[in-house]
C-alpha cells in the first residue's frame, strides 16, 4: 500500500470513531414493589434521580389501583361484575374491565379457546385463589362438579356487550356459568399500561420485570437487556444449571413464562398446577414451562399459557393462529422445543440438544 493510501485509510478510520455517538453511561434506578400479587422489580436509566423516582412512585400506585380492579373475588369493579354475570342481568362495569373482556375475547378465538379467562368457576373450584394461603388443606375437587362445569362450556363470546351513543358500554352473560379470571392475561396488560405511562414521562430505557414476565424499553446503556429463564426442572439435580437459557432483548420486546413449577398445591403426593385445560377441567398435562418472546406484553401473557396448555404436539399451530413466531417449550421429560425465530435468538445454557419445530 502506498504512503499516501495508508494515510487515507487511517483518515477514514479517525473519521468513523469521531463520528460515534459518545456513550455516556446513565445511572440505574431500581426499586422493588410488592404489588398486583407479586413482587415487581423496575429498573429505569436515567440522569434525573428526582424524575425516576417519581416515575416509580405513579407505577406502584396504578399497579395497586388495577390489581383491585382486575382482582376475580376481592371487592373491585371485575368482583362485582362476577356476582352479576351469573344472573342475566344486564350492568355497566368499569371500561378497563370492558377492554380486557373484548382483548380476550380475541385472543380466546385465536388460541382455539384454550385461553379461556371465562372458566373463572372452575379455577375456584380447584382452590388456584388459595395458593397464597399456607394454612389452606387443600383438597381434590369432586370430578362430577368439574364435569359439570366443563359441559356447561363457559366462553367468552358468552358475554355479550352492548354499547349504545347516549349510556356508557353494559354488559350480560348468554351463560350463567361464566366467571372472569384475568390471571393469565392481566399481569402481561399492567406491563404494557406501565410501559406506555413510562415514554409519556420520556422515560426511554426500562425494564419491568414480574417473577420474569417482563417488558423491556431501550437498551441498558448500550447494550440490550440480557435475560435469564429459569430452569423448570423440579429439583435441579446438582449437574443442572438453575438458568436454563438466556437472551437479549430489544427495545419494546416482552418475554412472558407459564410454568407448573410455581403454584401448585400437592395433594397425596400428587402435585396439581394452576394452567387448567379448558376441554377437560384438569391441570394442563404434558409441559413443564413455556417461554414466548412478543412485543405486546398482553399478548405474549395469554399466549405463554395457551401454549402450554397446548403442549409439546399443538403448540406450533396454536402459535400460527396467535401470530407468536418465537416459543420455547420444555415438556415433562425436559425436551426442548424452539421456534425457529427462537432459536435464532436464545442461547441455551444446559448440554440438552433442542428440537427445532417449523
Ligand atoms: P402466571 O400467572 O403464574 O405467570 P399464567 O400467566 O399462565 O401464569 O396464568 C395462570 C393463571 O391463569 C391461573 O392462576 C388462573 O388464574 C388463570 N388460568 C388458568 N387456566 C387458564 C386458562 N385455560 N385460560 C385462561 N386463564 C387461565
Ligand atoms: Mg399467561
Amino acid at each position: 500500500m502506498k504512503h499516501w493510501q495508508r494515510a487515507g485509510l487511517l483518515f477514514i478510520l479517525l473519521l468513523i470513531t469521531a463520528c460515534q455517538p459518545q456513550q455516556t453511561s446513565q445511572p440505574l434506578h431500581q426499586q422493588q414493589l410488592f404489588t398486583f400479587g407479586t413482587l415487581i422489580d423496575i429498573t429505569l436509566v436515567s440522569n434525573n434521580p428526582q424524575q425516576a423516582q417519581q416515575a416509580i412512585d405513579e407505577l406502584s400506585t396504578e399497579f395497586d389501583r388495577l390489581h383491585e380492579l382486575w382482582h376475580p373475588w376481592e371487592g373491585g369493579a371485575l368482583a362485582r361484575a362476577n356476582q352479576q354475570l351469573s344472573s342475566s342481568v344486564t350492568f355497566a362495569t368499569a371500561p378497563s374491565v370492558i377492554t380486557l373482556i373484548q382483548q380476550s375475547q380475541q385472543l380466546s378465538k385465536q388460541s382455539d379457546g384454550l385461553f379461556n379467562p371465562a372458566i373463572g368457576q372452575l379455577i375456584k373450584l380447584w382452590q388456584f385463589d388459595q395458593l397464597d394461603n399456607e394454612s389452606f388443606q387443600f383438597q381434590l375437587p369432586e370430578p362430577d362438579a368439574i364435569k359439570t362445569l366443563v359441559h356447561q362450556n363457559p366462553r367468552m363470546t358468552d358475554i355479550i356487550i352492548e354499547r349504545s351513543q347516549d349510556s356508557e358500554p353494559r354488559i350480560h352473560s348468554i351463560n350463567p356459568s361464566v366467571s372472569l379470571d384475568f390471571g393469565a392475561f392481566a399481569k402481561g396488560v399492567a406491563i404494557e399500561t406501565m410501559i406506555r405511562k413510562l415514554k409519556t414521562r420520556n422515560i426511554h430505557s426500562a425494564l419491568i420485570n414480574a417473577g420474569g414476565d417482563l417488558k423491556v424499553l431501550g437498551t441498558k446503556n448500550g447494550t440490550p437487556w440480557r435475560i435469564g429463564i429459569k430452569n423448570p426442572e423440579y429439583s435441579p439435580k446438582p449437574s443442572s444449571n438453575p438458568v436454563l437459557a438466556a437472551i437479549d432483548l430489544h427495545n419494546e420486546e416482552s418475554l412472558f413464562t407459564s410454568g407448573n413449577y410455581e403454584r401448585f398445591f400437592e395433594f397425596q403426593g400428587q402435585r396439581y398446577h394452576h394452567i387448567i385445560d379448558p376441554r377437560s377441567g384438569y391441570p394442563a398435562k404434558g409441559t413443564r414451562s413455556v417461554t414466548v418472546l412478543a412485543k405486546d406484553a398482553g399478548l405474549a401473557d395469554a399466549a405463554s399459557t395457551a401454549l402450554f396448555i397446548a403442549g409439546p404436539k399443538q403448540w406450533p399451530d396454536i402459535a400460527r393462529k396467535m401470530g407468536i413466531d418465537h416459543v420455547m417449550l420444555v415438556d415433562e421429560d425436559n425436551r426442548i422445543y424452539l421456534s425457529p425465530a427462537m432459536a435464532q435468538r436464545i442461547e441455551l445454557l444446559t448440554t440438552a440438544q433442542a428440537i427445532i419445530v417449523k
